[in-house]
Parts: structure tokens; sequence; C-alpha cells
């Protein structure tokens, strides 16, 4: 077996860190070439001494000299800032996208632009370039593998190697499952008051911060039915959301014939970073077997637009096109910093983001500095929404 160099984007975080316990237990298929981290220097510092990147990349020089203060005299590259985030993405032939936000965008186009084997945790990235990023990807020869469970369990379920625009393979519809997060049953009057930690408790998956919250206003629905409508190629018509609040059907693909192809197992990331980090070969992870006789029943039920307005805002800036999906992630991001900060209540998320998609629609992106620009507009707009609901 050949051993690939892989780079960690995002390595102190809930994907990075599952990704480091997957190769772990796989030395012999990976060499690890870099590492990054923002906030969490120790971690880094631990990760780097732990499995030998020959570089680790930070935001800035301060962080840079921590991390050399802590990791001694390892042999350790260190550098610092968004041009070196680029540079090892670009320079490992396997790169785990797995910074959180617009902030991974650069780099997680950077690994698509050099062809490389790009396993994607950061969807804003996807939802932001849309079909920017997929052109890359295309043009480039890259290689674009899901790692969001849904999305990974769709591809599981597509016929492998086809195009999934081919009319020949007969997709009828993609359907993706929700746990309907913390908030799927509570009274609709206690929504206003809840609290960024109760936002932040998932019931089955373990997971960062910010998408936690998503997963809690079901904006990360959205943000994954755009993510499907480009990896997929499915018009956003054809793609359907389904609570199921155990998560262990990950998703289902419908076929014209009436046949349907789901993906079950435990709610461990894990196994989809196992997935793409050994396509097309099948890797061990430590996830526990599935029981379904112990579970002995899957429940379901429609989504609550109403409960779940985030949900409805994602379609329509689906439907809208042009950038209306760089805006609503955009004011997404922005809104939720605010929420979790304690500046702004819960309820006042999808207020920011449909108060800016009002407010601000510019045409499609031609390239990535016009996108960051409409990045950087957006969240100048959804900060004056704040204002407004705050
Ligand atoms: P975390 O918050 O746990 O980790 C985010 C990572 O990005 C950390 O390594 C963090 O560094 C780094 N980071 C944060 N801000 C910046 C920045 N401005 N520049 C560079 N690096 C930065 O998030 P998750 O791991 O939960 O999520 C990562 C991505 O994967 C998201 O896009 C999410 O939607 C997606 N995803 C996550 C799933 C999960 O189960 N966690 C499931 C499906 C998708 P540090 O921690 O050192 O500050
Ligand atoms: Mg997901």
């Amino acid at each position: 077996m050949t051993t690939q160099s892989i780079t960690i984007l995002g390595a102190t975080g809930s994907i990075g860190t599952s990704t480091l316990d997957v190769l772990g237990r796989h030395p012999e298929r990976f060499r690890i070439h870099a590492l990054s981290g923002h906030r969490r220097i120790e971690l880094l510092a631990e990760q780097c001494v732990a499995f030998r990147p020959a570089r680790a990349v930070v935001p800035d020089a301060p962080a840079a000299i921590r991390l050399r203060q802590l990791v001694g005299d390892l042999a350790l590259d260190i550098s610092h800032g968004r041009a070196a985030l680029c540079e090892i993405a670009r320079e490992a032939e396997v790169v785990m996208a797995g910074i959180v936000g617009a902030a991974g965008l650069e780099s997680a186009l950077a690994a698509a632009c050099a062809g490389r084997k790009v396993l994607l945790a950061n969807k804003e990235a996807l939802v932001m370039g849309g079909a920017l990023f997929m052109d890359a990807v295309v043009h480039h020869g890259a290689t674009l593998l899901p790692i969001d469970s849904e999305h990974n369990a769709i591809f599981q379920c597509l016929p492998r190697g086809r195009d999934t625009s081919d009319p020949r393979d007969g997709i009828a519809r993609i359907i993706l499952t929700a746990s309907g997060g913390p908030f799927r049953t509570t009274p609709l009057e206690d929504l206003r008051n809840v609290t960024p930690d109760q936002a932040c408790a998932h019931p089955n998956w373990v997971m960062g911060r910010k998408i936690s919250v998503d997963s809690a206003t079901m904006m990360n629905k959205g943000l994954e039915v755009i993510e499907a409508r480009w990896l997929f190629d499915q018009p956003a018509g054809n793609i359907d959301v389904l609570i199921h609040p155990q998560s262990v059907i990950h998703s289902l693909v419908a076929y014209v014939d009436g046949s349907v192809i789901a993906e079950l197992g435990n709610p461990d990331m894990r196994t989809p970073i196992a997935h793409a980090l050994a396509y097309p070969e099948r890797i061990t992870t430590g996830v526990a077997p599935l029981d379904l006789a112990r579970i002995a029943s899957l429940h379901f039920e429609e989504p609550d637009f109403e409960r779940f307005p985030c949900l409805k805002l994602a379609y329509a800036a689906l439907a809208a096109g042009a950038a209306a999906p760089a805006v609503l992630n955009a004011a997404n991001e922005i809104a939720v910093e605010a929420f979790l900060a304690g500046s702004i209540g819960f309820l006042d998320i999808a207020r920011v983001v449909e108060a800016t998609l009002e407010s601000y629609s510019p045409s499609a992106p031609e390239d990535l500095a016009a996108l960051i620009e409409i990045d950087t507009r957006a969240r100048e707009f959804a900060a004056r929404a704040m204002e407004k609901v705050a």
C-alpha cells in the first residue's frame, strides 16, 4: 500500500480531532503533512507531538511563538496566516477541509485548484462558492468527497463512478434526514429565551458550537440542501428534508423505479471521515456496530417551517440563486456569533438573515475576490440588521 500525505485544515476542531482519531488507527496509510489550528494552540501542540506533521499553521505571529514554546525543539515548520493555510492545502495529496465557516473557503478552494483529493466538511465553502467551487474541482481534476454525514450517505447510495446528472441514473429525489436538533418539541413560546448552551446541546452529535447552533435553528439543514444541490447536481425541487430524530438513517436516495436506498449507522463522524479517507476501500473506525434490534423502531416526521424559519430562508436563497446563498451564509455566521456572545436572542438569528437577504442581493460572483467582497458586504448589512432586532 502506498502512503499518502494529508493536511488537516482545522485539526483542533471536532472534525479535525475525529480525523486524527481515524488516522491514528491506520498509521501505515497516511503521512501527516500539516495541521492547522486557530485558538486552541495547546491542543495543536499536543497533536503535533503525537502525530509529527512536517508543518503547522496558526493565525498569527504570537500564536506561532506560543506553539514553538509548547513543542520545544520538535522538528516542525511553523508558519502563520492565510497564505500559509493555502500552501499546506496545495502541498498534500489529501486535504481535510475542516475549518468552520467562510474562513475555510480560500484554503478549501486552494486544495481544489491544486487538483487534490478534497474531503469537504466545510459546507459553508460550497454554499458560498457554489458553481465557482465546482468549476474549480472539474477544471483542475480534483476529487471532492463529502464528509457531512448526509452527503457522505447520499454519495454511498448513488451509483459509483456515474455522473449524477446522467438521466440513466434514474434519481427521483434526494432525501436529507435531519434530527430536528434540541428544540424539535420545545413549545414555540419558550424558544425566545433559550441559551447558547441549550442550543449547543445536540441530542445525537457532538460538534463545534457554530454547527450546533445551526442544527438548533435547522439552518444547518438549509446549508446542506444548498450543499447537496452542488455536490450532486440536483435541482432544489428534488431535494427533500425529512425529520428523523434518531440520526440512524443518514440520508436516502429515491429512484424512478420506486427503490429507495439509505445509508445507516450510529451517529459518529468517524464513519464518513473513514469512508472518504479510504475510498473506495473500507477501514475500521472504532465506531460501535449498529444494533437495530435494540433501536427497535425508527421515527420520521415532516419539517415544521414555522418552527424552523431558517430552513425556509435557505430554500428561498437557493431558489433566488446568484449570490443569495453566500449572503445567507454570511448573515447567518454574524447572527450565530452574536447569539453565542449573548447579544441577540435565538429567534433573532432568522430575523437577521431574512433582513439581510431582503436588503442585499448582489449578482453572482465571477471569481474568489468578488465572492469575498460579497461576503464582507453581507456581513456589514447583517450587522446593521442586527442593530434593528437587538
Ligand atoms: P469546530 O468549531 O469544532 O472546529 C473548527 C476548526 O476551525 C478548528 O480547528 C478551529 O481552530 C478552526 N478555525 C476556526 N476559525 C478559524 C479561522 N478564522 N481561521 C482558521 N481556522 C479557524 O467545528 P466543527 O469541527 O464542528 O466543524 C468544522 C466544519 O465541518 C464546519 O464547516 C461544519 O459545518 C462541518 N461539519 C461538522 C460536523 C461535526 O460533526 N462537527 C458534521 C458535518 C459538518 P481552533 O479550534 O483552534 O480555534
Ligand atoms: Mg450534516
